[in-house]
């Protein structure tokens, strides 16, 4: 059930952290490590973010994994880093492994050409240049537009996709700056389910999001886990408590570090 997260975190969470014997830091990354930016290929980082992550990759008991709505491609060229830790892209259809190899989940040959005539809709109402076309998905993004431009946005691309999305059983997805019209069958809380699967037991997962897209891995966290809402106003979320980025966030980062090299 969703509520309003409580601000900060509860005061047995980083004694929990040191004694975890293992650690699954899952971490969305627009509007968690990023903030919003007008030209999406440009949200870098927030400044220090970068830094810590990379020493968190090196911890001996800690799995960093991003999970995020981009393509798994999206993501080198804005995280920069060397190596980079497991990502998790496109709601779960995508998995990129710490060594590189890169899985994909299988999409039905119905949904690709539906999205290719959603595609071709879109590119005959003339708003190609705000489309992206995901390997399970097709976005349109309106960031940083004036009101007027992403009302005829929202409107073009409601119109021209509803009908598809209703004919051929696919989902309109809202999200912070867009609308996406997604296969449906993979949420980020498959990632997390699959992740923690895979975990040791006794391992404390922690799941950080701002979006909506992040409440399904939320959902999908166990008894003992913690949903970390990063959100500078507060919402109701199954997340159970809160954090304002970037500050509070970089803060978290720092801690764990400190906490866990402590603790080994
Ligand atoms: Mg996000």
């Amino acid at each position: 059930m969703s509520e309003i997260p409580t601000d900060g975190l509860p005061a047995d969470f980083w004694p929990r952290v040191e004694h975890a014997p293992q650690r699954l830091l899952m971490l969305d990354y627009d509007g968690t490590l990023a903030p919003f930016v007008p030209d999406r290929d440009r949200a870098f980082p927030y400044p220090g973010i970068r830094e810590l992550l990379s020493e968190l990759l090196v911890l001996q008991r800690t799995r960093l994994v991003i999970v995020t709505g981009r393509a798994v491609a999206d993501m080198p060229p804005l995280l920069q880093l060397e190596p980079l830790p497991e990502i998790w892209g496109c709601h779960g259809w995508e998995r990129r492994l710490a060594g590189g190899d890169i899985r994909r989940v299988e999409l039905p040959v119905s949904v690709e050409g539906c999205l290719q005539r959603a595609w071709s809709r879109a590119v005959k109402a003339g708003i190609e240049d705000h489309l992206e076309r995901k390997p399970a998905s097709l976005a349109i993004h309106w960031r940083g537009l004036d009101e007027a431009r992403k009302a005829r946005l929202e409107d073009v691309a409601s119109r021209e996709w509803a009908s598809l999305a209703a004919d051929n059983d696919l989902q309109l997805h809202p999200f912070d700056g867009g609308l996406e019209l997604r296969c449906p069958g993979r949420t980020k809380g498959d990632a997390v389910r699959e992740l923690r699967a895979e975990s040791p037991p006794g391992t404390l997962a922690v799941y950080l999001g701002d979006d909506l897209t992040d409440e399904d891995a939320f959902a999908a966290l166990g008894e003992g886990d913690v949903g970390i809402l990063v959100r500078e106003q507060p919402r109701a979320s199954r997340a159970s408590c809160r954090l304002r980025p970037p500050d509070q966030l970089l803060e978290f980062l720092r801690t764990w570090l400190r906490v866990c090299r402590h603790g080994g």
